[in-house]
Parts: C-alpha cells; sequence; structure tokens
C-alpha cells in the first residue's frame, strides 16, 4: 500500500478524530490535497490600511500595535487557508443555510459529526472544532441572537458576546490568524450596521488587551453592502497615522457614542424596524434553512464515505441530533411566518417556544 493512499485513508477514516488529528498533524502543503475548495493563502489576504473617513471622529484613539494585524476581504469565508475560521451556527450545530451551509458542505460530514458531539451551543457562546477539509484548521461555531424588530440590550449583548467568546477560544486554541462572518445579519436579521459597529468595538477592545495573541483577524463580509459599511466604519475603530488624531478629551466623549451606530437615524431606524421586504427574505431563509436540513436528513451525510458512514454508531446518534436541528429549524420557519401577525403576549410566548427549543437541543442525548 503507498504512502499517499495510507495518508488518504486516514484522512478519510470513519472516525472524526482520527480525520482530525490527522489533518491537523500535516503541514499546510500536505493538506491542500484535501480541500474541496480553492483557497487563498494569508499572504494573498491585503491588510487594511486606514484612510481619512470624511469628517467623522475615529472612535477609539490609534493603536499602533493594531497596525498590520486587520483585513477586511469580501468573499467566501470558506476558502480562507489560515489558523480558524467563525461559523454564524444555530443552537443545534448541526449545518443549516447561509455561511453555515457552505462551511459544512465544504469541510465535509466529520465536522457534523464533531457537532453532534458538542451538544449544541447557547446563543453568545463558542465552542471549536477541526476544519477538516476546509482550508482554516479550525471552525469556531458561534451562535448570533435572532432579531425580531428592534435590536434590544440583550440582542446587542449577545452579538457581543459572540466576538468575545470566539476570540477567547482562539487564543486558548493558540490560533493566530482568525476570520469573522457578520454574525447574525443573514437569517438571524440583525440590522448589519448595528451588527457591524458592535463586531468592531468588541473585536477593538479586545484586541487593544491581546494584539500579541494575533498575527491576523479577518472580517469577511460576503455581500457588496456589508462591504460599504466596513470600509466606512473600519477607519473609526482601527484609525491610522491619519485618522489617529484623537485626544483625550475626545476619547471620553465619543465613550458614550461607541455603542452608536454610523449610520443616521433615518437609516437606523428603517433597518431597525422589519420592513415587509425583510419579512419576506426572513421566511425565504428560513424555509431554504429547513429544505437544506431536511435534504441533509433524507440524503445523510454527503462524504465519499456515505454507506459505511450511515452504518456507524456515530452516524445513529448524528441522526438523532440531525432530527433536533430539524425542529429548531421548522420552529425558527414558523415563527417568522407568524411573526408577521403577532402581538405581544404571541411574541413572548414564542420567545418561550425559542427557549424551550434551546434547551432540547442541549439536553445530552443517551449513547
Ligand atoms: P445568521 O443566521 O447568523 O444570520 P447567515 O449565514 O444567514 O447567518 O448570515 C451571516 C452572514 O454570513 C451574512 O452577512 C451573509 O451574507 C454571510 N455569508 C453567507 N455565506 C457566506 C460565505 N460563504 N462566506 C462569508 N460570509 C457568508
Amino acid at each position: 500500500m503507498s504512502a499517499y493512499y495510507r495518508s488518504g485513508e486516514r484522512a478519510r477514516s470513519n472516525s472524526w478524530k482520527e480525520t482530525k488529528d490527522y489533518l491537523l498533524s500535516l503541514s499546510v502543503e500536505d493538506r491542500r490535497q484535501f480541500y474541496r475548495t480553492g483557497h487563498i493563502s494569508l499572504k494573498d489576504i491585503p491588510i487594511f490600511t486606514p484612510t481619512s473617513n470624511g469628517n467623522d471622529k475615529p472612535r477609539y484613539p490609534r493603536n499602533e500595535k493594531l497596525d498590520q494585524k486587520i483585513s477586511l476581504i469580501r468573499g467566501d469565508i470558506t476558502k480562507l487557508e489560515i489558523d480558524a475560521i467563525v461559523n454564524a451556527a444555530n443552537r443545534a450545530l448541526l449545518g443549516g443555510s447561509g455561511v453555515d451551509g457552505a462551511i459544512h458542505d465544504a469541510a465535509g460530514n466529520k465536522l457534523v459529526k464533531e457537532c453532534a458531539s458538542l451538544n449544541g451551543c447557547h446563543t453568545g457562546q463558542s465552542k471549536i472544532t477541526g476544519g477538516y477539509y476546509l482550508p482554516a484548521k479550525f471552525v469556531i461555531h458561534t451562535v448570533g441572537p435572532i432579531v425580531f424588530g428592534c435590536v434590544g440590550a440583550e440582542d446587542r449583548a449577545s452579538l457581543r458576546a459572540c466576538y468575545k467568546s470566539a476570540l477567547e477560544l482562539a487564543v486558548q486554541n493558540n490560533i493566530r490568524s482568525l476570520a469573522v462572518p457578520c454574525i447574525s445579519t443573514g437569517i438571524y436579521s440583525y440590522p448589519r450596521e448595528k451588527a457591524a459597529c458592535e463586531a468592531l468595538a468588541t473585536v477593538r477592545e479586545y484586541l487593544d488587551e491581546h494584539h500579541d495573541k494575533f498575527d491576523r483577524f479577518i472580517f469577511c463580509v460576503f455581500e457588496l453592502k456589508d462591504n460599504e459599511i466596513y470600509l466606512r466604519n473600519l477607519p473609526l475603530y482601527f484609525p491610522g497615522a491619519s485618522t489617529g488624531s484623537m485626544d483625550k478629551k475626545q476619547t471620553s466623549a465619543d465613550k458614550e457614542k461607541k455603542e452608536e451606530c454610523a449610520s443616521t437615524d433615518k437609516e437606523e431606524k428603517r433597518e431597525e424596524c422589519a420592513s415587509a421586504d425583510k419579512e419576506e427574505k426572513r421566511e425565504e431563509c428560513a424555509s431554504a434553512d429547513k429544505e437544506k436540513m431536511e435534504e441533509r436528513s433524507s440524503k445523510g451525510p454527503i462524504d465519499e464515505e456515505q454507506t459505511e458512514a450511515q452504518t456507524s454508531s456515530d452516524d445513529k446518534e448524528q441522526t438523532k441530533h440531525e432530527g433536533i436541528g430539524t425542529i429548531e429549524s421548522v420552529l425558527t420557519y414558523c415563527i417568522t411566518v407568524w411573526y408577521g401577525n403577532c402581538t405581544d403576549a404571541d411574541r413572548k410566548s414564542l420567545q418561550r417556544i425559542v427557549r424551550a427549543a434551546e434547551k432540547i437541543t442541549s439536553v445530552p442525548l443517551p449513547p
């Protein structure tokens, strides 16, 4: 048996642990033969160089230690060949639509198997797995808040907690290059600009204290709108030499403003309250999520070793978890459809349903 064949076998072993350990033991060059997608190396990800942002004053003072450490890239996060990427997951941690689906598709079915061993994840928290056939070595799964209507203090705190818990997990695992998508701004409907401001503020505050732990932090946006938002806001949170002339007085005056977004009141209002268009989009996304989960349930794993995998005990456990993922997905769909006409009392009972779903996903399954 050739060494190449043996290595392929280990990489495609039925056990997620074996595959994970094997892939993580390889050099970057050797891992490349297993990628399912093209890759972008860290050296090819441009470093963000702040330029002046019109009349907007920076919200944070300049920190030279963060020079060369921040990137903004528009594209598919699954292609980044870095230490870890963050997944905007759901509480079941078993894959869904959007970036979650893209990550699971590119990583292969060992990812869902490892995820199934984690017993879900609460909103605002993060859990780490291997990256499997992704160019990224690890995936940090975080669960963003689902926003119904206006953003509340709890939503803001949860979104910040997502970024912070992902950063903390990265430090604990010696991850030096990390990319995040725009968490919660897809199906979960967090207004984009507000989400960007929370993300930027949380990352900035964390990196101020832990800059030595990271070589690069990458904001990975997918849509043009988000790219524009980040281009506009990045210089306010990571000012360069030309934008960093901020005195102490201004720092404290702006401290109060840190949590506000750069958008105008009008823009905020428009984004804050769910518009008809958005409702439509959420319905679409929720049903896409549901379809995706159902497809996963009916087709099973999409990997090469599908047949053996379906008969393994690992997979029996996975199927049970997928059931839970589907329940959560269906609930999200029902809530989205119902939301259009519901009263405050209805909304409260919907929140109870969501919390109940959260409990279900966290109940450890029997072996
Ligand atoms: P959530 O449920 O947290 O809202 P979504 O996946 O629906 O998660 O959307 C989160 C963000 O991920 C959105 O801004 C969406 O544009 C972005 N996104 C979707 N696919 C990708 C991808 N392949 N790479 C990077 N970002 C992506």
